[in-house]
């Protein structure tokens, strides 16, 4: 197959050998930035599901051939209604590879390469290839992940940091009808820890409208799954709802619907009621195509200086009629991640073990997954809590009933902290004082 014809790039051709009123500063009009896109430009697509189909095809519409793709899924048939890379033939096989074997076969000339992998697979030497990292993840500890190894690529000589060590990061999110895009300059503008607080650990409905104020036929649902179950024990003392059990998800949807009708809400249905159980945001098409459109076209706009990019923060919802906002998040001064300042947290010297751990999981600026805590005393390495390796775990489970004191642990000791929401351990300095609220 012909892997050009006349006219083909057109479309790229008018922004890159043109010039415009929002050009960026430095750009200039040029037959060779869409060489450079084609030959030289090397783009990393993180999630190869909603968001990633839509990237891959994007990018690779844009010229940009040389494309890896890392996912760790295989494809499951209720994917295929947006993942429109994936056929019912493909039911089972990776998501990397047959997305990549898509865009090879589809778009002459691209050269997608597959990665069915974790992107914690790949250490610094893999990252570095790429120009610009883009992900389309759903998850936050992925998000943190590759944030903080872009951060710890970051090389600094006397202070300064160094610009050529910067691989920008554009990040696409989305939850049903609402979205966001991102680009993040590690180490320059705001990175996913800088701005931890904008996701929340989990939405939940105020306890108070549930229990006496419900408007929502999804506060009805959440009214038997929080407050009825536990008090009519319908399947017997102490059983968990089971969002997979048809006679769990029944009961509810049956309570549900007689508190419904005596507030004259309507709208509860069998899969309305399973997906609050089973706190389910279902994934919207046109979502993830406009998030990932803005992604790819930053993406574009980094790679050619065409034009400015986003600065830096662009929020959509499509839930009645459509909304966008874009505003600059902003760095933060002691963010745990991209600062590179050790962080201070203040206990007291009753407090026990748990209550550090506890924080470091609860608190909305470092919501940690399994924290391991590892200190220093005396030059020797103590393991304070380790959850990772079973072993290790239970040799020092004892630990978190000991409080500060008993372990030996005073003002202006360094704990450092290992996570999955990061690569590397982070440090921490106690201070004995009062407790962190
Ligand atoms: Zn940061």
């Amino acid at each position: 197959m012909a892997v050009t014809w006349s006219g083909r790039w057109n479309h790229v051709r008018k922004v890159t050998e043109r010039t415009g009123p929002f050009a960026h500063p430095d750009f200039e009009p040029s037959t060779e930035t869409l060489q450079f896109l084609q030959e030289v430009c090397h783009i990393l697509v993180i999630g190869a599901g909603g968001l990633g189909c839509e990237l891959l095809k994007d990018l690779a519409l844009l010229g940009i051939r040389n494309i890896d793709v890392i996912d760790m899924d295989t494809i499951d048939v209720s994917n295929l209604n947006r993942q429109f890379l994936f056929r019912p033939k493909d039911v089972g096989k990776t998501k990397a590879e047959t997305a990549a074997n898509f865009i090879n076969l589809r778009i002459p000339g691209c050269n997608v390469t597959a990665h069915f992998a974790k992107i914690q697979d790949f250490d610094a030497s893999f990252y570095r290839k790429f120009h610009i990292i883009v992900c389309g993840l759903d998850s936050i500890i992925a998000r943190r992940w590759i944030n903080g190894m872009l951060i710890s690529m970051l090389s600094y000589e006397d202070g300064e940091l160094d610009q050529s060590s910067i691989i920008p990061m554009v990040d696409g999110g989305t939850e049903g009808f609402k979205g966001n895009a991102r680009v993040i300059l590690p180490g320059m503008t705001a990175c996913v820890d800088c701005t931890l607080d904008l996701y929340p650990p989990q939405v939940n409905f105020p306890l108070c409208t549930i229990a006496h104020t419900p408007r929502l036929p999804e506060h009805c649902i959440e009214y038997v799954r929080i407050l009825l179950w536990p008090k009519e024990e319908p399947f017997g003392a102490g059983v968990a709802i089971d969002g997979d059990d048809p006679a769990h998800v029944s009961w509810i949807l049956e309570k549900s619907q007689e508190r419904a009708n005596e507030y004259n809400i309507s709208g509860i249905t069998y899969r309305l009621t399973q997906g609050v159980v089973k706190r389910i945001i279902p994934a919207v098409a046109s979502t993830n195509a406009v998030i990932a459109a803005a992604c790819a076209t930053e993406v574009f706009k980094l790679a050619t200086s065409c034009c400015q990019p986003l600065n830096n923060y662009m929020n959509f919802t499509d839930i009645e009629g459509v909304y966008t906002y874009t505003f600059e998040a902003e760095k933060k001064d002691d963010c745990v991640a991209c600062s590179q300042k050790p962080q201070n947290i203040s206990f007291c010297e009753s407090d026990k073990l748990q209550d550090i751990l506890t924080y470091l999981l609860e608190s909305t600026t470092y919501q940690m997954k399994s924290p391991s805590i590892t200190t220093a005393i005396n030059g020797k390495n103590r393991t304070l809590y380790m959850q990772s390796v079973k072993s290790i775990e239970e040799k020092t489970r004892a630990n978190l009933k000991k409080s500060l004191a008993e372990l030996e642990l005073c003002s202006g000791q360094e704990l450092y902290v290992a996570d999955p929401t990061t690569p590397s351990s982070l440090t921490f300095i106690l201070q004995m004082g009062t407790k962190m609220e």
